[in-house]
């Protein structure tokens, strides 16, 4: 599999040609470019927060973990005094590090669901829901960025697959098959669920329409 830096670098270029082709045609603002860039960027090192250990995985967690402290803060601060507040967003932050973070190690597999055609599109349908309804999108825009996302994790799940593929000896890994799945039969409830929400999904996704 390819490590951190190949996935960024790879990541990174995607990222850009495909935001210098969407400038060229002039429907986006140069904030939108820029926002484009940063989701396929980010979606490209996305699908190894699975890897328990991995640097996607570690960033997300800490993030997750300060997001929730500002998050105590912001609800409590009128019903405690200082010293409290900071207390239970402290014991917040590391309820979401120690004991959250260990859970998700535990119970995802590496390569598992993370590493599959369905969980790219839930987050680019994720990406499209959320943009529209919650950020206020556009509709059209909010379809470019969940294509941006999606586009980026499987550029990754690619990378992945090309990684397992070894061009000297024109040989195959035992871990090619396991980047890009389709679908599993050992976990077949799990992918049916996945493409379930993603049927749903489109079927109660916004047309785009209008991009400003
Ligand atoms: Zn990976």
């Amino acid at each position: 599999m390819a490590n951190f830096r190949t996935h960024l670098t790879v990541a990174a270029a995607g990222a850009l040609s495909a935001t210098a082709l969407v400038m060229q045609a002039g429907v986006i603002s140069h904030m939108q470019a820029l926002l484009l860039f940063l989701l396929a960027l980010h979606a490209g090192l996305l699908p190894d927060i699975d890897s328990d250990h991995s640097i996607p995985a570690r960033i997300l967690f800490t993030i997750l973990s300060v997001a929730t402290a500002v998050a105590v803060i912001f609800l409590c601060y009128t019903a405690l005094s200082l010293l409290p507040l900071l207390a239970l967003s402290l014991l917040a932050a590391l309820f979401v590090r120690l004991l959250l973070l260990p859970l998700f190690a535990a119970t995802t597999e590496h390569r598992g669901l993370f590493h599959s055609l369905p969980m790219a599109l839930l987050f680019g349908m994720a990406t499209l829901f959320s943009g529209h309804h919650l950020l206020g999108w556009a509709a059209a825009f909010a379809w470019l960025a969940a294509a941006f996302v999606a586009g980026g994790y499987l550029l990754h799940l690619l990378l992945d697959e090309l990684y397992s593929v070894n061009f000297l000896g024109a040989s195959i890994k035992a871990s090619f098959g396991s980047a890009l799945t389709l679908f599993s039969s050992q976990s077949w409830r799990s992918y049916l669920f996945l493409y379930g929400a993603v049927i749903y999904g489109l079927w109660m996704a916004p047309l785009p329409q209008q991009f400003m």
